[in-house]
């Protein structure tokens, strides 16, 4: 069987490493909030080239902690409208309401599943005041245009680089700088993961990652002194001494991705299957690869016949979802067609030529 992605091969790289680290810390008897995690936010500050990085409990609290630092510093209120893909993991959509404030869903473009930027510009009310943006699958989102419509409509813009770390820009500029504050997962699956949950903030706003160190520690400026009420949101000691080690390989297992890629794009040959848009820049990182075919749950059927497991990204559409049955009637043929035809072939730093050629052969087959 061809794993979708194999958790454990990955970590199995870091065993040693990992032992020491945690002996270390078992050792120091310091467990939160000690040198691994101060040591981790100048690393992946520095990795992303913003001036802050805040280290959190997850993707989601990263989300909702820019959102209700933005609240705390007056720059958005209860109830403002913040756009979102609609083609996106339901998380992004949670934390804009968790945090008090109204998702408006855009369609993306069906070649890069990221958000269109001529429809941002169709939603934009006066009670718009932020964008967030997901750099879906591992591509960027187009942050130059969107930069520029949200400097013209004087607009906050976020990033959900949940799925890109290290992805770069044309200038050379990463995921995570390309916007007023990015939001970052370190959940095990993602492209830098810890073996547990963890999440980052990353800004160059002095004043917002002040007040996100105070959010995600009870609002308290120092212990027991609390300036705001805030939550516990902070980035677990062990798990911040993990990335650290993991931090160091994010490049080359993102080249290797992108290695697995390419053979993809360039060997899989068949009219049934549609393959992603990819400029050959280092712009995509590759969380998942998504295919698009026409009979989803035979070709689903057909490889995992063929020992290939495969995942969905995402199955439902978040405003198809229970939980946002309110959302049920936005029209969003685009949303909903990716949502019913895409699915996504193993992919990872660590998946073998072998493999690789397994894949291509069956899918070829198909
Ligand atoms: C994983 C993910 C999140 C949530 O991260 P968690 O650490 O699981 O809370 C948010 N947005 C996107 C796009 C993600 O892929």
């Amino acid at each position: 069987m061809i794993k979708f992605l194999d958790l454990h091969k990955i970590n199995a790289r870091f065993e040693k490493q990992f032992q020491e680290q945690f002996q270390q810390f078992l050792n120091s008897g310091h467990y939160i909030l000690g040198k691994q995690v101060s040591t981790f936010e100048a690393n992946f500050a520095t990795y992303c080239g913003t001036k802050y990085c805040v280290g959190v409990s997850n993707g989601l609290d990263a989300l909702i902690l820019i959102f209700k630092a933005y609240k705390e510093l007056g720059l958005l209120q209860d109830g403002d409208e913040v756009i979102v893909p609609a083609n996106t993991y339901i998380a992004s959509i949670i934390a804009i309401i968790q945090a008090g404030l109204k998702p408006i869903f855009v369609e993306p473009e069906l070649a890069t599943y990221n958000i269109s930027v001529t429809e941002i510009e169709k939603h934009i009310t006066n009670n718009t005041k932020a964008i967030l943006a997901v750099h879906l699958y591992g591509q960027l989102a187009n942050m130059s245009a969107i930069n520029l419509l949200a400097k013209k409509h004087d607009l906050l813009l976020v990033e959900d680089a949940a799925q890109a770390h290290g992805a770069l820009d044309r200038s050379d500029r990463r995921a995570g700088s390309l916007s007023d504050a990015a939001a970052f997962s370190f959940y095990p699956s993602k492209n830098l993961g810890a073996l547990g949950d963890a999440g980052a903030v990353t800004t160059n706003n002095k004043d917002l990652a002040e007040v996100i160190v105070k959010l995600r520690s009870y609002g308290a400026s120092k212990k027991y002194v609390n300036d705001l009420i805030g939550f516990n949101n902070r980035l677990d000691e062990v798990q911040a001494s993990f990335l650290n080690i993991k931090l160091q390989m994010l490049d080359a297992d993102n080249e290797v991705r992108r290695s697995v890629a390419k053979r993809y794009i360039s060997e899989i040959n068949n009219d049934k299957v549609k393959l992603p848009f990819y400029d050959n820049s280092k712009n995509h990182v590759f969380h998942v690869f998504v295919v698009l075919v026409e009979n989803r749950e035979e070709f689903v059927a057909y490889l995992k016949q063929q020992q290939i497991e495969t995942l969905l990204h995402y199955p439902i559409a978040p405003h198809k979802q229970e939980a946002l049955k309110e959302y049920a009637s936005l029209e969003l043929p685009i949303t909903e067609q990716i949502h019913k035809n895409i699915v996504s072939l193993p992919i990872s730093p660590v998946i073998s030529e072998a493999e690789v050629s397994q894949v291509i052969k069956a899918v070829n087959q198909y």
